[in-house]
């Protein structure tokens, strides 16, 4: 039998995203790392390597598919209810201690992290997501930054189709991908971790490409949304959580800033669970440092009114929500608020054709895709 690693070997295609250096390495500009690879070598993300002078990038096969509503990615400020058809490839190019994606993100670090590839192709992914109902599509679950190519293909099939398109990632870019992405990603959610360069080296990335990141993405206009997960004694002293939330407000105060509950998952099991307190806590530091929609997210129903949108001019109820729920819908057909009329930042549709359920959303049949074959 092949390793998982030998059988991605064979699904990958020549990629886009980088140069040769003048002493024949190839710069690859991906992700943040940039790594510079030798002939024969792979890069930190362990999906992409030099053969033979030519990047070779993932293709063909998904690591997992999932549709579920839109909050759950979480973004609040596009089309509130839609369902959004997940899909992710292996890989990552850091290694969190507390992932809440392993069995793919580590698929190839770890070896208790197994998840069977499916084959795939760009047309049959959008025809499952349509045929499941979504009208977002979403490259998550690993990080997307590392098969950006893999991403684009998908969302050009998407694009056709008439779908919005999502990025849900940790945010390690560089300026050379968010051109490549532009064209085809509306939406783009970053996982900020942290606001210490010690936490994020920790983790095997730099804060620096982060932070540049975000500040390009809203540049750029991309719909951008960030969310962080508060992890007890990581990240949660209020003066990292008072510097990450300023430099959000510094990029606009119209970033929705999600900060969600931690719960203990792979190998991250020291820390306690956070508590709904930590969350309003971190809360009102965020809405004190200038943010105008701050959202307290895994904790439904225990968080007051920070699982709804309110309007940031009059204070107007937009979207009640209970976990991912859309429980009231009052945004006006041009995005704006019913009452004073405010534009309401995000991309909203022209009426609301979401849902709003009082239960989870259930598929109706699982994705029609396949394992690949050794
Ligand atoms: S995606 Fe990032 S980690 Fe992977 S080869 Fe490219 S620069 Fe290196």
């Amino acid at each position: 039998m092949p390793t998982l690693a030998e059988l991605l070997s064979r699904e990958t295609r020549d990629g886009e995203l980088y140069d040769v250096l003048p002493d024949g390495r190839l710069r690859c500009y991906a992700c943040g790392h940039e790594c510079p690879l030798p002939d024969g070598a792979i890069g930190v993300c362990k999906v992409r390597v030099n053969q033979s002078g030519r990047l070779r990038v993932p293709w063909g096969y998904v690591g997992g598919v999932q549709c579920d509503p839109i909050e759950k990615k979480p973004f609040f400020h596009a089309h509130p209810g839609a369902l959004a058809y997940s899909f992710g490839m292996l890989g990552c190019d850091l290694h969190c201690g507390y992932c809440q994606n392993w069995v793919t993100s580590q698929a190839l670090r770890d070896p208790e992290a197994v998840a069977p590839p499916l084959d795939a192709s760009p047309e049959r992914l959008v025809r499952d997501a349509i045929r499941q109902g979504a009208r977002v599509i979403v490259s998550t679950y690993n990080e997307p930054l590392i098969t950006s190519e893999w991403a684009v293909a998908v969302f050009k099939e998407a694009k056709a189709a008439g779908l919005t398109t999502g990025f849900v990632s940790n945010g390690n870019g560089t300026p050379q991908v968010l051109e490549y992405l532009r064209p085809w990603v509306d939406l783009y959610k970053v996982d900020l971790k942290s606001f210490d360069d010690r936490h994020y080296r920790e983790l095997g990335g730099r804060i620096g490409p982060i932070l540049d990141t975000i500040r390009r993405l809203h540049e750029m206009r991309f719909w951008v949304e960030i969310v962080t997960l508060l992890i007890p004694g990581f990240n949660d002293s209020r003066d990292e959580l008072q510097r990450l939330t300023a430099f959000v407000a510094s990029v606009s105060p119209d970033i929705p800033w999600h900060v969600t509950a931690f719960h203990k998952d792979y190998r991250m099991t020291g820390p306690e669970n956070t508590t709904a307190e930590m969350l309003l806590q971190a809360a009102a530091i965020g809405r004190a440092a200038g943010l105008r929609f701050v959202y307290a997210g895994n904790l439904p129903g225990r968080v007051g009114n920070l699982e709804d949108t309110r309007c940031a001019e009059c204070g107007d109820l937009l979207v009640a929500r209970y976990g991912y729920y859309v429980r009231d819908y009052r945004i006006t057909a041009d995005g704006r608020c019913p009452g004073c009329k405010a534009s309401v930042p995000g991309v909203w549709g022209r009426k609301f054709d979401g849902q709003i359920a009082s239960r989870p959303f259930l598929p109706g049949s699982r994705a029609r895709l396949s394992v690949l074959q050794p």
